[in-house]
């Protein structure tokens, strides 16, 4: 059985949260747990205390706001399938994760501040032309996702800071979403990908892992607006996206996959 010793602070409110992440910079937010129990299981990391912010109800807020839709950082993979407001992205995303049991607890801030360029819901927050909202008690700011991932397991999160929310712009389009993993269920992704695309005029398409931190491919993008084949958009594609050999796939399969995805969502329109 998996025993760790470090003291859990609860807090009941983001302020009482935020004061202890500022006096506690050494402490690890606990979110769901999901990624750091298989950490500690590894002996990948030894805390000195947790900050559980599972206790805070305003980080599970989904809710509309005036430009868009404000998604709580603590909101689980279940909580946002399961409600009739959530985008059909975030929806077909957050049900690729793990199984049921890990959606349960799995939450979006913890997928997204784990950053790992695997992560499902990323390339979703690209696509969306999503914000993050990051506070500490010194304020808050919003930092666009296009910035948030600044590499392997490196982001652009201040060590006082603790991801409040997820804002998404209320934005048109044909929308898709494709994860390419072993199995359905409780595999990691090969390569995931997110699109949105508005003919002629606007273009989003977004991958996760196929680089070190999700990535969208600019030139696919332009070159799609512009009118160009499914099949020349894929070509771009499988130039601009940088994948490696690891152990789950080789990185011309996932060049292949990823052209072949959006290949296909391209000519099924
Ligand atoms: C069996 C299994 C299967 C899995 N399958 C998938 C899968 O298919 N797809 C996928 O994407 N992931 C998968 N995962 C990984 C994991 O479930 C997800 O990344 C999940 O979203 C993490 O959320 P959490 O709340 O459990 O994060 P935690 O483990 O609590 O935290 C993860 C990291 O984020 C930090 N953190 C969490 N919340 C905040 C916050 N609000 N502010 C600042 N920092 C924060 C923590 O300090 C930690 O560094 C799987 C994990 C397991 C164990």
């Amino acid at each position: 059985m998996l025993r760790c010793e470090a003291p859990v602070h609860r807090p009941h409110s983001l302020e009482d949260a935020l004061v202890l992440r500022a006096e506690l910079p050494g402490a690890t937010i606990l979110a769901g747990g999901t990624d750091i129990m298989v950490y500690l299981e590894a002996g990948q990391l030894r805390p000195t205390e947790f900050i559980d912010l599972s206790g805070v109800p305003a980080l599970r807020a989904l809710r509309s706001i005036t430009g868009g839709q404000y998604y709580g950082a603590g909101l689980t993979c279940t909580d946002v399938v399961r409600s009739p407001h959530t985008h059909p992205l975030i929806r077909e995303a957050a049900l690729t994760v793990g199984a049921v049991q890990i959606q349960n607890r799995a939450t979006l801030g913890g997928n997204i501040c784990n950053s790992s360029p695997a992560g499902d819901t990323l390339p979703v927050w690209l696509a969306l032309k999503a914000d993050f909202e990051l506070a500490s008690v010194h304020g808050r700011r919003r930092v666009p996702a296009a910035r948030f991932w600044r590499g392997y397991k490196k982001t652009e999160m201040r060590p006082h800071e603790i991801l409040v929310a997820i804002i998404v712009p209320p934005l048109a389009g044909y929308m898709h979403f494709r994860k390419v993993g072993t199995r359905l269920a409780q595999s990691i992704a090969k390569v995931v990908f997110a699109g949105r695309y508005v003919p002629g005029i606007d273009a989003a398409l977004a991958f996760g892992a196929v680089g070190p931190v999700p990535m969208r491919c600019p030139e696919a993008e332009r070159a799609l607006i512009a009118g160009a084949s499914p099949a020349e958009v894929a070509a771009q594609v499988e130039k601009e996206i940088s994948p490696i050999d690891d152990v789950r796939s080789t990185q011309d399969y996932r060049r292949k996959v990823a052209g072949n995805i959006v290949r296909t969502w391209l000519e099924s329109r």
